[in-house]
């Protein structure tokens, strides 16, 4: 299947084709016609998959680029998610006339939203929170809209968005297209489907069950800006005979082999542009290590047997199971051990599960070789080469000169091979500990930890992330999740909004953590009372965002929010009601006065 096959306009091929995308992924290969055809889609699909451009390029296929306002509204459930996706669109639309997106989310200030606006934009990417404000203030008009997208919508759902919603659903014109993605689907999300979409399709990547033997699996959780830095402290740390990297593109295989090639690695790449010759050329020298690193696409390595190769490299997570078992299937070749490593972005997490899942094997979290393993390793390999040196070659002429020298100098052996491994180690210096910084596990905000399976009618995993039992001995059919305790100081706030205006935990979560950008995992627990709630957050909350935070509307109310004196004290001999969060820690943890509220779990 090729992106041409799919019946795109010329403007969305080529700039596929400028992306480097070879081939349409499978989520892509099953909503598009679907979307180009004009239908409703229920897609049940993580990041990672290619689910953006899934709907992205049907969508902006149908677009009327003379109309200049809003024909395609796409909900995400934050702020990054929602500029990721309208950086997304402004890619695909590069070669559109006069295509304009516009990003929405909370946080950003209203008068360059309202200038935005006013210019006008076909398509508009926004968090439910500040989309229904724009509507609400008759600043945002969706009369011409052909199309809306919910995506991520069971996280919109955990976020407490879900009314918001339904109400800007509500507020579309009826014969317009619905596209909803999900990666998991409860029965709100059902719910919604079924009320809101006609005759729809439902596309699920089914991730076939594959068992891999013999392969050690590893994952390193990092952002994207990382991963360059990270294959080559692997390639350095790691013992191999042969490696193949595995990206999602062909100007990713070029860039990176030309990166590596640039620090000395023997090193080409495979992908859907090499004719046949090339192709095989590429791996009669791979065989013959001549080179030692592949860096390839899923389509150009199909089928590769070469034994030499020991470990594969998932730089770019693979879209399914499927593609992660052929991957990896590159290496434990003839009976040999192999070894496979994935990168993985912390929102591409759901993925790394639904992998382990499918393969029934834990893929185990590791951490990157650190500086002083790398120096330690280049100084072993150059101890090695020296052994080797000493024992195979015919030294005399050199030593004659080493005599010579050390008379002429009046130095000693110990000097003169020093400076003589100071010159020679010039191209791969020895004392590099301190070159390589660590590379820190990314805490950003969409680094939430897994909610638990059985509220989101996903199959429970047998193992969770942090809290993995031990590969071998006893494990428990279901490892306990992990209860871990909010770090670093908390406060009670108050916010002015409480049961009388009909406010949830749902809603104050969602507010504050698109409005002040805080992860609602840093977000405690939230009492509600009848005029007002308490909610735990981090204790240092910069000035300005706590200044934004006073003027957040919820309900209609503004949160005002300020340090909970215990002012309320009256009030709070009344029961609260709905006291936690949606969903939350065991009732009354962090309540205590002083200590660090729980964590909060995942519904
Ligand atoms: P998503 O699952 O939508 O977040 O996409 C994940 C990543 O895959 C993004 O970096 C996309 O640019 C990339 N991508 C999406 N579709 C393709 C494709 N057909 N070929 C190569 N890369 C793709």
């Amino acid at each position: 299947m090729t992106f041409s096959q799919l019946m795109l306009p010329e403007p969305l091929l080529r700039a596929v084709t400028e992306l480097g995308y070879e081939t349409p992924s499978p989520i892509q290969a099953a909503a598009i016609p679907k979307l180009l055809a004009g239908e409703d889609l229920l897609g049940q699909a993580q990041t990672g998959t290619g689910k953006t451009a899934a709907f992205a390029l049907p969508l902006l296929a149908r677009l009327d680029p003379s109309q200049n306002e809003p024909q395609i509204l796409v909900l995400a459930p934050t702020r990054e998610l929602a500029i990721q996706v309208a950086e997304a669109f402004q890619a695909y639309a590069r070669f559109m006339p006069a295509f304009h997106v516009l990003p929405l989310y909370g946080g950003q200030s209203y008068t360059n939203q309202l200038k935005s606006l006013k210019r006008g934009s076909q398509v508009i990417v926004g968090t439910p929170g500040r989309i229904l404000d724009h509507l609400d203030r008759g600043t945002l008009k969706l009369d011409k809209l052909r199309a809306i997208v919910l995506d991520e919508a069971d996280e919109m759902l955990r976020m407490g968005f879900i009314d918001d919603v339904q109400t800007i659903m509500d507020a579309t014109p009826a014969g317009r297209q619905v596209a909803m993605f999900s990666a998991t689907m409860p029965s709100q999300i059902r719910a919604i489907a079924q009320k809101h979409l006609k005759n729809a399709h439902e596309i699920k990547i089914e991730s076939k069950t594959s068992t891999v033997e013999r392969i050690s699996q590893r994952y390193v959780m990092l952002d994207s800006n990382q991963k360059l830095d990270a294959l080559t402290r692997v390639l350095e740390g790691e013992e191999y005979d042969a490696s193949i990297i595995f990206v999602r593109t062909k100007s990713a295989t070029e860039e990176i082999a030309e990166k590596l090639g640039a620090r000395g690695y023997a090193v080409a790449c495979l992908n859907g542009d090499m004719n046949q010759a090339n192709r095989e050329q590429t791996i009669r020298r791979l065989k013959a290590s001549q080179i030692d690193v592949i860096v390839a696409t899923d389509v150009a390595a199909r089928g590769l047997d070469v034994e030499r190769i020991s470990l594969v490299i998932n730089y770019d997570i693979p879209y399914d199971s499927e593609a992660y078992v052929h991957r990896i299937g590159r290496t434990g070749r003839a009976g040999r051990e192999g070894k496979a490593i994935l990168f993985v972005s912390p929102r591409e997490r759901r993925l790394l599960r639904t992998i382990e899942v499918a393969t029934r094997q834990p893929i185990e979290k590791m951490s990157l070789p650190t500086g002083e393993v790398i120096e330690q390793r280049r100084i072993e390999t150059f101890r090695a080469t020296l052994a080797n040196t000493i024992e195979a070659k015919n030294l005399s002429f050199f030593q004659d000169l080493i005599n010579d020298w050390r008379e002429k100098l009046e130095t000693t052996d110990a000097d003169l091979a020093a400076a003589l491994l100071f010159m020679a180690q010039k191209d791969q210096p020895l004392n590099v500990a301190k070159q390589f910084p660590e590379i820190r596990e990314p805490h950003a905000r969409g680094d939430r930890p897994d909610r638990p399976a059985e509220r989101s009618g996903e199959r429970p995993a047998r193992f969770e992330r942090g809290d993995r039992p031990e590969r071998s001995g006893d494990r428990p059919e279901r490892a306990p999740r992990p209860r871990r305790e909010m770090q670093g100081n908390y406060n009670t706030y108050r916010i002015e909004v409480g049961k009388e205006h009909g406010v949830r935990a749902g809603d104050i979560v969602g507010a504050i953590a698109n409005e002040a950008n805080i992860d609602s995992q840093f977000i405690g627990n939230i009492k509600l009372f009848d005029h007002f709630s308490t909610v735990e957050l981090p204790a240092d909350i910069p000035t300005e965002i706590f200044q934004h935070l006073k003027k957040v509307y919820v309900r209609k109310q503004k949160l005002n929010i300020s340090v909970d004196t215990g002012s309320a004290a009256g009030e709070r001999t009344e029961r609260p009601a709905g006291e936690r969060r949606p969903s939350s820690a065991p009732a009354g943890a962090g309540s205590r006065p002083g200590a660090a509220p729980k964590r909060r779990t995942r519904e």
